[in-house]
């Protein structure tokens, strides 16, 4: 089994643009990024009711890849409805690619231009065919991909989500394993900077949150003709082997760790055991950072995760009942780590979005240091795989 370790997600409006208009969903094991178009902020709307309609969550039937693909349908029959009913919004659409861990495979569904890769070992692997002009026409032997990326019609696309009744959904599924990191990105990425140097720069940051944020300042540098998204996610075993992790782990300069002794299957000594190694080897447990004891810690703006706009419709469009279904994981006021349910905000007036789901038996002191501040960023998740999470935590189970 293979669980999402970490995620981040960046967007910019880039240096020409006056909106950005992408939008992008970080729901680990869900990835979404749409990168909207139309006049009069329609793309803005587009790509926002794409990643709503995921953030809602999935149907239930189907295989990952059918999800995903019923999803994309739905979104693409909410755009074209709002376009056809409101004459601003005539022509609006939006690309998607969405990406969903499954066990050992990568479901991912695709329409448009935006795109997702696979980092590994070193080398990237682009995950997803795209559907535009200068595509089609590298697939026919017409262009080379060095011409397709120098093409002046390069941002031109065939397909998309909105301008049609129905769309037809590309989705494959891929076999992950440790230490891959998956990379979706808008066009604003890959339009301004070649392959190789995502790779380099993939290889060369020492986390998935600087990497994104070198990402975006390189296509910035590049010119910055759109807007830009990344969304990173890296993998690890789930099973306690997290050995596979270190071994296969393709960012460098990750400060090493001791590799971890616990047995591979959980057993109801196993988390009193590994409490008691932790205290023989850290001897006086880390104490909690003043003033982060109170409430969970705002390690990163949420909204850097989840498009503001999306939890501004969850809140105030009525939808509260949806935030049930969102989790995050924080530390409360006495440092142990919990699962809380809702929306990691607190409103003026001292209203919360969240309550406490799950109080763990685990001292955030307990996590390896190195993995804290990923851990505690507030990352939405759904309930299974957040408590899945928590569960490794209890079992020591976390690596690095
Ligand atoms: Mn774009």
């Amino acid at each position: 089994m293979v669980r999402v370790a970490e995620a981040v997600a960046r967007t910019d409006t880039g240096r020409q643009r006056r909106g950005n208009e992408d939008n992008s969903l970080v729901r680990s094991p869900l990835f979404v990024v749409a990168d909207g178009m139309g006049g009069a902020q329609a793309g803005e709307v587009a790509s926002q009711i794409a990643v709503e309609v995921f953030a809602a969550g999935l149907p239930p039937q189907g295989s990952a890849e059918e999800k995903l693909a019923e999803a994309v349908r739905e979104a693409n029959r909410r755009i074209h409805e709002l376009s056809r009913a409101e004459r601003e919004r005539r022509g609006m659409g939006t690309t998607l690619t969405a990406a969903m861990l499954d066990d050992t495979q990568l479901a991912v569904a695709h329409v448009g231009d935006s795109r997702g890769y696979l980092f590994r070992g070193g080398s990237l692997t682009r995950l997803t065919r795209d559907h535009s002009l200068v595509g089609a026409l590298v697939e026919q032997g017409k262009l080379t991909e060095a011409e397709a990326e120098e093409h002046p019609q390069r941002s031109i696309i065939t397909r998309a989500l909105g301008p049609e009744p129905e769309v037809e959904v590309d989705t494959w599924s891929y076999p992950v394993r440790p230490g891959d990191v998956l990379l979706l990105c808008s066009d604003g990425l890959t339009s301004m900077i070649r392959e190789d140097r995502i790779a380099a720069v993939l290889s060369s940051t020492r986390n998935l949150s600087a990497a994104a944020d070198r990402l975006i300042d390189e296509a910035n540098a590049a010119g910055g003709r759109d807007n830009i998204t990344v969304v990173l996610f890296e993998l690890e075993e789930l099973d306690g082997s997290a050995n596979d992790a270190q071994e296969h782990r393709t960012m460098v300069g990750m400060p090493a760790v001791a590799p971890p002794s616990q047995p591979s299957r959980p057993d109801p000594g196993a988390r009193a055991e590994r409490r008691a190694r932790l205290a023989r080897t850290q001897g006086s447990p880390v104490p909690a950072e003043p003033g982060r004891r109170r409430n969970p810690r705002w390690a990163k703006p949420v909204a850097a995760l989840v498009s503001v706009s999306v939890v501004l419709v969850l809140v105030l469009g009525g939808g509260y009942l949806a935030t049930r279904q969102l989790y995050f994981i924080g530390t409360d006021a006495r440092g142990v780590m919990t699962i809380y349910r809702g929306l990691p905000y607190e409103l003026p007036a001292g209203i919360r979005l969240y309550e406490t789901f799950y109080t763990s038996g685990v001292s955030v002191a307990d996590v390896p240091a190195a993995r804290r501040s990923s851990l505690l960023s507030h990352n939405l998740r759904s309930q299974k795989d957040a408590s899945s999470l928590m569960r490794s935590i209890e079992l020591g189970q976390i690596s690095r």
